[in-house]
């Protein structure tokens, strides 16, 4: 067995070079606190992008994890196990959802809403509805489908033939999409109630009713693509409920699991009858050891002391970062919802989001970007007030440092 010692230099002789990680190799994490092989410390407001809802080595995700691991692993789709159905009947029970697809990442339960949407609309009017609307800026994934709905040009370069019938709107503007509608042709329009990777930028309340009106009176399914803003990271289990608007079709991932994958395609029972058996699957979907980790989460999470948690963290965390920008004038704005916040950085800065994320590393505390110009925060949904402290002081000094 290999039990060398492995370095960050290994990465670039083993790894495929699409990521670029930082320079420390974390090996322990507990909360909000993560040690890298030198023992050095660090607060953790990345959170795995948004995955672990309640921070590392949470002792509850432990133990049924444990428990399960002693039970049963995987079965496959060709049994049925008790921690997938429970796990269905809990979300059915806590959202607008009456069906459950399992999967085990984001973008696969995207793949899986988009082709349910074209299936639906292929059974109920025609194949020449199969026309998909998404955003400019959007973010939904990197399978081929899911990246060419998404709305960023450059993850697509070089991989084209794309798949076709996909139109891009502009974010935020009713009208762009009210020149692509069509009750012909548009099957979906898919939306982040709020936009991750493209610089956490939260959808207008009046947008998304909008869409939802748009919808109806077109025959299109309305999906929202909730793998970033879902699981309890805007105070509500999930943001639909915050805007007052029900999708059709909702995807969860990242925060589900709290940092074991798994993935989960939410609708209506209407809508699930166009996938019928043999029309879509997944070998792990549904995973037993998955779906245990995931039920604690979402029992967890859905406590109302938690979910009120999640704003008072907000309110702290956002004012903290909005007086370091204050002070050092670093940032214009601090926007998102709950513990998905994103900074944006002054004229001055443009384009320098990186510089503040190696900065806040040597300082101690680890933070994510969205985009060049956006500090995203998306930490543990029960990051102790303390560790928010001690973040905010670590990351001001790394901006003192960068701008001194
Ligand atoms: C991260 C993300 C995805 C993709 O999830 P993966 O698990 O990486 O496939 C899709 N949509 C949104 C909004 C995301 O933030």
């Amino acid at each position: 067995m290999n039990r060398e010692p492995v370095s960050r230099e290994l990465f670039d002789e083993v790894m495929v070079p699409n990521y670029a990680p930082g320079n420390i190799i974390p090996v322990r994490g507990e909360g909000s606190r993560v040690w890298d092989q030198d023992g050095r410390e660090f607060v953790d407001l990345q959170g795995g992008i948004a995955v672990t809802s309640l921070g590392h080595c949470h002792p509850g995700l432990v133990g049924v994890l444990q428990e399960q691991s002693e039970k049963i692993w995987h079965l496959s789709n060709v049994m049925t196990n008790e921690p997938a159905l429970r796990l269905a009947k809990t979300l059915c029970d806590q959202t607008f959802a009456e069906r459950v697809f399992f999967a085990n990442s984001g973008a696969e339960a995207n793949e899986a809403a988009f082709k349910l949407a074209r299936r639906y609309a292929w059974e109920h009017y025609g194949p020449e509805k199969h026309e998909i609307i998404s955003f400019t800026n959007s973010f939904h994934g990197r399978t081929l489908f899911t990246v060419s709905v998404g709305g960023q040009a450059k993850y697509l370069e070089g991989f084209e033939p794309a798949p076709g019938g996909i139109h891009h709107a502009e974010f935020n503007n009713l009208d762009s999409v009210k020149a692509l509608i069509s009750k012909e042709k548009t099957c979906a329009v898919v939306v982040e109630p709020i936009q991750g990777e493209g610089g956490v930028m939260p959808a207008d309340p009046d947008f998304l009713k909008g869409l939802r009106q748009l919808c109806d009176d077109n025959n299109a399914l309305l999906v929202f693509d909730e793998v970033q803003s879902g699981v309890g990271r805007t105070g509500y289990l999930y943001a639909y409920e915050m805007y007052g608007v029900v999708p059709d079709i909702l995807t969860s991932a990242k925060g589900l699991g709290g940092g074991f994958p798994v993935a989960a395609m939410l609708t209506t029972a209407k809508a699930a009858k166009s996938l019928g058996v043999g029309t879509h699957g997944s070998t792990y979907g549904g995973n037993a050891l998955a779906c245990a980790v995931a039920q604690k989460v979402i029992d967890t999470v859905s406590q109302p002391d938690i979910l009120k948690g999640v704003k008072a963290r907000s309110e702290k965390l956002r004012k903290g970062m909005m007086d370091i920008g204050e002070r050092h004038g670093v940032f214009s704005e601090v926007r998102g919802a709950g513990l998905l916040l994103g900074c944006v950085l002054t004229e001055q800065w443009q384009g320098k989001a990186k510089d503040f994320l190696s900065a806040g590393l040597d300082e101690g505390v680890m933070v994510l970007m969205a985009g060049a110009n956006v500090i995203r925060l998306a930490p543990s949904l029960i990051i102790p007030e303390s560790d928010i402290e001690e973040a905010l002081a670590r990351f001001e000094a790394a901006v003192i440092k960068l701008t001194a």
